[in-house]
């Protein structure tokens, strides 16, 4: 449980474990934690494969633990953290060691369902979690609020969107809620016609106009998966009917979302389109802390303008939301289905508009129909990786 305990100054800082600290959100939340040093005290940082920035960032705030996912990098981690006193471990089990490692808050910045079992382990231990990797929730949201639920743990959102919600839910009013309003982008390609979308390249479609994330998020923006994603996220996060969650596509990316009363309030949260924002609002919560982020300049912007989706060019927004309806283990094979997609798309192995189509027909060919435990989620996630892989090899994707 996140506390509220008075002045900041009078109290200890606050423990953080960064999982995934090398990566677009694990810098932002550094360069908050280095702007509020005496607020907060890295617990332990963990990486995929980058070990040089994973023992940079645990030197830089003298972290009690690093830890690399892939197994072979341990050698390398311990010889650059030689002479510190920062424990080094190395493995996707140590991975989920340092996610259940005494702390006051789990920052989930690990990118696709790699961050599953982390998340769940500091859940497990009744540790606030303040999530950005919301492949977590698509693969297992009834799993993964259930857990915390029964360890008391908060989970703190920070994708933009479901802080902004957090943000301006009424706790008190939650029956007199009637929607949720998700903002998108729309992304690079928002007006961009199906046959340059067609021949879109990685570059064309990792040029985000206004965020700027890690690679697979960018793709995800750009096919509008990501709002799809997002659909499931607040689903799971808000407990809401899959029909009152709407999107709107909202191309200045300043209103990051609304909440929609039955008296007819809506309310909403903006800033600039800066992960900061969302991020500290997490670290410090329920208290707020300064951060030297951008400010908002309304009468420089002129106009913020909203339109709806076009489901014929982005028929992931689609696919997600069928998938969500469909219930089962169908959300999860959606998602590991779109990792390998978007790796291929990263690739060059496979064409940007290809990415929805090997979503759909790995869900065809993949059985999901129960409703799965963890055990059956991560079974569920290899089948659905190895399928995809296996259509993504063979025409019409490829040769
Ligand atoms: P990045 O690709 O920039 O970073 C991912 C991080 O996860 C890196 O630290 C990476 O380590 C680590 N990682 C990757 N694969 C594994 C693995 N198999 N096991 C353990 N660790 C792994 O991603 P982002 O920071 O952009 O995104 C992280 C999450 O946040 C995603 O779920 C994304 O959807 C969400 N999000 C991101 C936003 C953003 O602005 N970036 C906005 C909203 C949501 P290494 O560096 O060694 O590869």
């Amino acid at each position: 449980m996140v506390t509220d305990a008075g002045n900041p100054s009078d109290r200890a800082p606050r423990r953080v474990t960064l999982l995934g600290a090398t990566g677009s959100i694990g810098s932002s939340t550094c360069d908050l934690i280095a702007q509020a040093p005496e607020r907060f005290r890295v617990e332990a940082v963990t990486a995929n494969t980058d070990v040089d920035g994973l023992a940079v960032i645990a030197r830089r705030f003298g972290a009690a633990a690093a830890v690399i996912a892939d197994p072979s990098l341990y050698g390398p981690l311990a010889e650059r953290l030689s002479g510190t006193d920062t424990h080094v471990a190395a493995g996707p089990e140590a991975l989920a060691e340092a996610a259940a490692r005494p702390a006051d808050l789990v920052v989930g910045g690990i990118v696709g369902s790699a961050g599953l079992e982390p998340s769940l382990a500091a859940l497990r231990q009744g540790t606030a979690l303040a999530l950005a990797n919301k492949e977590c929730l698509v693969c297992a949201g009834k799993l993964f609020m259930d857990e915390a639920e029964r360890s008391g743990a908060d989970i703190l959102p920070i994708d933009s969107e479901h802080n902004a919600i957090f943000q301006v839910l009424d706790q008190g009013g939650r029956s007199a809620v009637e929607r949720l309003i998700l903002t998108a982008s729309g992304g690079p390609f928002r007006t961009a016609s199906l046959t340059s979308m067609q021949a879109a390249t990685p570059e064309d479609a990792l040029a985000h106009p206004t965020w700027d994330m890690g690679a697979k998020v960018s793709i995800d923006s750009a096919t509008m998966m990501n709002k799809g994603l997002e659909i499931i996220e607040a689903y799971y996060l808000f407990g809401m009917p899959a029909p009152a969650i709407e999107v709107v596509v909202h191309p200045q990316s300043i209103v990051h979302s609304l909440v929609a009363y039955a008296d007819g309030s809506v309310l909403a949260q903006l800033g600039c389109p800066d992960m900061r924002i969302p991020i500290a609002h997490a670290l410090a919560y329920p208290e707020r802390m300064a951060a030297d982020t951008p400010r908002l300049d309304l009468a420089a912007l002129g106009q913020l303008t909203f339109e709806e989706p076009d489901t014929t060019r982005f028929p992931s927004l689609r696919l997600a939301r069928s998938a969500l309806d469909a219930q089962g283990g169908a959300t999860a094979v959606l998602n590991a289905a779109n990792e390998i997609a978007v790796g291929a798309f990263l690739q060059r192995r496979l064409g940007f508009m290809a990415i929805p189509g090997l979503v759909e027909d790995t869900l065809s060919a993949v059985n999901w129909s129960q409703a799965p435990d963890l055990e059956s989620v991560i079974a569920l996630d290899a089948e659905a990786r190895r399928k995809a892989a296996e259509l993504a090899s063979a025409p019409p994707y490829s040769g």
